[in-house]
């Protein structure tokens, strides 16, 4: 394992197209795209890492699986009602189908649908006292209290967070949103900027492994269920094209975060801040690929 995750950096790092950081978050925008790093946590306990697996980035999108899973534990399946369940087909911040669909967003992994997640999460406690709910699950299934909120990412996104205070009056428009728009707004921003280092993702994402060393923080029927929406929405409109190369379940970020799930197996975390025109990672999606191949990882079989 760490020879082969040695061979993937090293290919990352002589690819000459690294993709584009994405420039909508300001704080985001500098950010060197030269940077990969990837760790994987296996299910017998171990951790193995290459490249920039200690540099800390903003998670961003894969906080909505962190999101979903307190959402679920808060309310249960009451979720679905304000909530769908299948691909948008379209790109993340996607304001089209809430008219149409009257205000419930396709799935959760989408902003419209985090945005109903955050909201359920939040319902009547304060946004710090939500946060601190958060961040205490995330440390517990990561095993490290270090891990900690970008307060400069989280202001630097309210500032221009001009669509996803669209979709939130959308949504409050339906009756999908119980708190007030700056609420949910300001709460949800900083769930994105919560920061980790690919070592530190890989542990998180161990409670959506379903092996007796891993963190038991959510219910088998509720890691299994949160996987499923992982393969089919956690690229957005780049979530078949993620089934078809690596066959895994994976939550993106705008960060360039990636956190890849091998039922039974691992949990996987790769970065490189470079994206592809859906906006996910682009040389951490093709160092994913390659991952699949060579372990025989993907979940439709051996290649
Ligand atoms: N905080 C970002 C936003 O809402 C997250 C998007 C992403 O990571 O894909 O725009």
């Amino acid at each position: 394992m760490q020879d082969l995750l040695r061979e993937i950096a090293e290919a990352a790092a002589a690819e000459a197209d690294k993709g584009n950081v994405a420039t909508y978050i300001p704080e985001l925008a500098g950010i060197d795209t030269g940077q990969f790093g990837i760790a994987v946590a296996t299910a017998d306990g171990k951790l193995f890492s290459a490249g920039d697996a200690d540099v800390p980035f903003s998670i961003q999108s894969v906080s909505k699986v962190f999101a979903l899973a307190l959402a679920l534990g808060r309310v249960g399946e009451q979720i679905w009602r304000r909530v769908g369940r299948e691909p948008s087909g379209l790109s993340f911040d996607s304001v089209l189908l809430l008219e149409r669909e009257k205000g419930i967003p396709r799935n959760p992994f989408i902003n419209a649908g985090a945005l109903v997640a955050t909201d359920t999460y939040l319902a009547s406690s304060s946004p710090r006292a939500a946060l601190g709910e958060l961040l205490t699950f995330i440390r517990a299934a990561a095993d490290d209290e270090a891990i900690h909120i970008n307060e400069t990412v989280a202001l630097s996104e309210i500032a221009t967070a001009h669509r996803n205070f669209s979709l939130a009056h959308y949504l409050a428009s339906f009756d999908n949103l119980h708190a007030s728009v700056d609420k949910v707004i300001g709460t949800y921003s900083h769930q994105c900027a919560v920061e980790m280092t690919c070592r530190q993702l890989a542990m998180a994402g161990r409670f959506l492994v379903d092996a007796p060393k891993m963190p038991a923080l959510v219910s088998d029927e509720r890691r299994r269920r949160i996987n499923a929406l992982m393969m089919t929405c956690g690229h957005y409109d780049g979530s078949g094209d993620f089934a078809f190369r690596v066959g895994m379940p994976g939550k993106s970020g705008v960060g360039g975060g990636i956190l890849v799930i091998s039922p039974s197996r691992a949990s996987i975390a790769v970065w490189s801040p470079g994206l592809n025109p859906y906006g996910n990672s682009k040389l951490g999606t093709e160092a994913m690929q390659t991952f699949s191949h060579r372990t025989g990882w993907s979940v439709f079989g051996v290649p």
